[in-house]
């Protein structure tokens, strides 16, 4: 039993001030790997929420921010970045203790993040309106990108940072202001990246984050009157309750939600290859990623082939320490979520699933005591089952055997979801076939989760809607404005529309 007066404590964001929350209340958040609490957090309830959204919304209408000019904006920016990837390792080493993911990810995570507040940085005074050639005369009319107001940006657990970076790096560059709702499950990051906002020279209020349970805290921030949108990425379940309360405010919502992606493998794909991003699919980062490839379709041809070696492949991972760099395979980041994937085990030998691989809770020596999953591979999946159509989160592949691309795009398809897809072939025709086919934000083409803050990803289908990364994204934090100035003195009559 850990003792409260060892944990490290901390403080919510808001209005440029690190404080507890009105209540007093804290939670503690787990270590996954050592499967005890290692930090107290603030356990924010509507008071805060109200509190950081006031703030926001003071610095989004006076004061320092909305007088800078946009390239001022991005000069902030820049400094944040360069202060990031100055601490990526302090960073990352946070967000390993509190999710449990690889430290060897994690630093590359917080590292390439850096690239993201450059990028929006670069762009903040590129937003550019337009003047219109109108057919009327006597007239000259203009378009301005403004911003929003204050977003409010709930992210999950599995990428912390990275995914607040996601909303943050945009919302800033675009003008607005921002409150951070992170999962209770990994809060920490997110508060001492504001020690690095504060540093960079942000006005007061201008980001805030708060901590809580999301039902209480991050429910408060979606209802608030004074928030213009909401940045969600999260599970589809929780993103169905955020859009209908935003729906009842009128306010802008982008949902980046789950998927249950297929991983599709030809008989003529470079196997060596396609085996890589096989298991890059699913076992990196415990296969707790919104773009896990969780479905499996193999040719028939090669299936079993392809399987054998997959499972040796698979069996020889090393779980462990996720800060240590031998390791490939970290615990689960927290105990629901634990429960909640050895349930899906048991469901898919139930629904008659075929475990050639794991199945079980994992107890090697070097996992201690922390919550770790064997990987798991089921044969033998029809895709009409909940093992292959819902979302598991967790080193879970369903393996299902396909004849041809026809059968592939049928199976592919065939789920709520659509955030992405993989295809292994050598053939070219197939592979753009393939790519228009897929019914998925994002297709990979003999990769498999690679990323860049240069191109939009985002959901089809259940997976959400909204893009982040790309030029165009930036305007999911914008408002288009069309001026209307007359250039005759003529007056026209009053009472017909000009
Ligand atoms: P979750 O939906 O349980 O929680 C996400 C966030 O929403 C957390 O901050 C949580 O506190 C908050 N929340 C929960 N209930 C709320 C409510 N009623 N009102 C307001 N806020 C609430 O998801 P999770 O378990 O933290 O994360 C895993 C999910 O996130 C998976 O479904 C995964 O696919 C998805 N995800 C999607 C992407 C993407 O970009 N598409 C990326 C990463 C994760």
């Amino acid at each position: 039993m850990t003792q409260t007066a060892s944990l490290a404590t901390y403080r919510m964001f808001i209005d440029g001030r690190f404080v507890d929350a009105a209540s007093g209340d804290r939670f503690e958040t787990d270590d996954p790997f050592a499967a005890e609490p290692w930090a107290l957090i603030p356990r924010g309830g509507s008071a805060d929420a109200d509190r950081a959204v006031q703030a926001a919304h003071r610095a989004f209408i006076s004061g320092a921010w909305p007088a800078m000019t946009a390239s001022q904006r991005g000069a902030r920016l820049r400094r944040l970045a360069d202060l990031v990837a100055a601490k990526a390792d302090a960073l990352a080493a946070i967000e390993v203790r509190d999710n449990g993911k690889l430290f060897a990810e994690m630093s590359g995570q917080t590292a390439y993040m850096a690239q993201w507040f450059h990028y929006f940085a670069g762009l903040a005074d590129k937003i550019e309106g337009a003047v219109l050639p109108l057919d009327k005369p006597g007239y000259f009319n203009f378009t301005r990108y403004e911003p929003l107001g204050v977003v409010v940006a709930i992210v999950p657990w599995n990428s912390p940072l990275l995914l607040a970076a996601w909303k943050m790096a945009p919302a800033l560059a675009a003008g607005n202001t921002l409150v951070i709702k992170p999962s209770e499950y990994t809060s920490a990051s997110a508060l001492e990246l504001m020690k690095l906002v504060e540093e960079a020279g942000f006005p007061p209020g201008v980001v805030n984050v708060v901590t809580g349970v999301g039902p209480e805290i991050g429910m408060a921030l979606v209802e608030h009157p004074r928030v213009a949108k909401i940045a969600f990425t999260g599970s589809d379940a929780t993103g169905q309750k955020i859009y209908e309360a935003a729906a009842r405010g009128l306010k802008r919502v982008t949902m980046e939600l789950g998927g249950k992606s297929p991983n599709i493998v030809f008989d003529d794909a470079d196997l060596d290859a396609a085996l890589g991003g096989v298991v890059s699919g699913i076992l990196a980062a415990t296969g707790q990623t919104c773009v896990a490839g969780s479905r499996l379709l193999v040719q028939r041809t090669i299936h079993d082939r392809f399987l054998d070696r997959l499972v040796g492949f698979a069996r020889a991972a090393r779980m462990g320490d996720p800060m240590s760099a031998d390791t490939q395979i970290g615990p689960i980041c927290n105990r629901p979520q634990l429960e909640k994937i050895l349930n899906y085990i048991d469901v898919a030998k139930a629904e008659g699933a075929r475990p050639v691989l794991g199945g079980s809770r994992a107890s090697r020596p070097e996992c201690g005591n922390g919550w770790f999953v064997e990987p798991t591979i089921f044969a033998g999946v029809d895709n009409r089952m909940r093992i292959a159509q819902e979302e598991v989160f967790g080193p879970v592949l369903s393996v299902i055997p396909f004849d041809d691309e026809d059968d592939a795009v049928r199976i592919g398809n065939d789920v709520v979801y659509g955030l992405a897809a993989g295809v292994w072939t050598r053939d070219i025709r197939r592979a753009f076939t393939m790519a228009e086919r897929l019914q998925a934000g994002t297709v990979w083409v003999n990769t498999y989760r690679a990323n860049s803050f240069l191109s939009p990803f985002g959901g089809y289908k259940r997976s959400g809607f909204g893009r982040e990364g790309g030029q165009e994204m930036i305007k999911e934090y914008l408002q288009v404005k069309s001026v209307w100035m007359a250039t005759t003195a003529a007056v026209p009559n009053p009472f017909i529309q000009r």
